[in-house]
């Protein structure tokens, strides 16, 4: 972004002058698309002049930063869902009222905001099976690394969800194979289906790679058993997406 676009960003310009003085690349994304994939899950798609310079990983997030109604500005990850040069995908779980899910449901075409990024440690290693791992906050990073796999690769994911009506479809050269774990009823990150279910999956032969991402409790929990069951800590990538009372953030697992 050009400082002569900072000039005329408005509201925008105090959260691209906080980014930019940290020396980060700031991406200035003007909102082109909203499509409500399930009840919980709403796409947003964003354009930009200058997307084409954003080089990621399949996986990895953008910090976002979302004006509120009070003039405060919500700071938070966000998975790049997709990427095809001029446009970025950003899918929101909407989780009931909450800085985030309330901007992306009342965004309007046209709305900007201001990321940096790519950032983070949420992408493909090379190994000869996948274990994907998490609750709903998972899907976009999960979905983004195995559209990107070939065909000689295997990916097993195990992946919470509310209900039945919020599993998703992914296309992949490589084989995938899905287990969808829902909740029915009990409130997020209160469950043990996901640890549960991960338990009685056996490691196949050859060199496995875990990606555990997505509530931290679950995640430490769950990288923890692996890593008792026979999986390096090299052989685990684990990230808390998100924790009961935490506003914003990450957590390393
Ligand atoms: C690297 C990274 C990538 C991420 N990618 C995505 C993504 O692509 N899509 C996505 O939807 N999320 C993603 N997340 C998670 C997202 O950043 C958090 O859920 C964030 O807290 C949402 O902000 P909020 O304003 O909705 O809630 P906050 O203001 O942060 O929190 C308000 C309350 O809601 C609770 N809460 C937060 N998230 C959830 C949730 N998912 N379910 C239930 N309760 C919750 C908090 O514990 C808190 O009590 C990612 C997180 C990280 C670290």
């Amino acid at each position: 972004m050009s400082l002569s676009e900072t000039k005329s960003a408005g509201p925008l310009l105090q959260a691209v002058r906080f980014l930019a003085r940290k020396g980060r690349r700031v991406w200035l994304l003007t909102l082109s698309g909203k499509e409500q994939l399930t009840a919980n899950m709403l796409r947003l798609s964003f354009g930009g002049n200058d997307l084409g310079e954003l080089a990621w990983k399949r996986g990895q997030d953008l910090v976002i930063e979302l004006p509120q109604a009070d003039g405060t500005t919500a700071r938070r990850h966000y998975t790049i869902r997709k990427h095809d040069g001029h446009t970025i995908a950003i899918d929101f779980v909407l989780h009931g009222e909450s800085p985030a899910g309330d901007w992306a449901r009342a965004a309007n075409i046209g709305d900007r905001i201001a990321a940096v990024g790519p950032r983070g440690h949420t992408y493909v290693r090379p190994a000869d099976w996948h274990l994907m791992i998490g609750d709903e906050t998972c899907i976009p990073a999960l979905f983004a690394m195995i559209e990107g796999l070939s065909r000689t690769e295997r990916v097993f994911a195990f992946i919470e969800i509310a209900d039945d009506a919020e599993r998703q479809t992914v296309e992949s050269a490589a084989a995938v194979n899905i287990t969808w774990l829902p909740r029915n009823g009990a409130p997020p990150g209160s469950s043990s289906i996901l640890y549960d279910a991960v338990e009685s999956f056996a490691f196949p032969q050859g060199l496995g790679h875990a990606s555990i991402i997505g509530e931290t409790h679950n995640v430490r929990a769950i990288r923890r058993r692996l890593i008792e069951r026979g999986l390096g800590k090299d052989q685990c990538s684990a990230e808390g997406y998100w924790r009961q009372g935490r506003i914003g953030g990450h957590d390393h697992a």
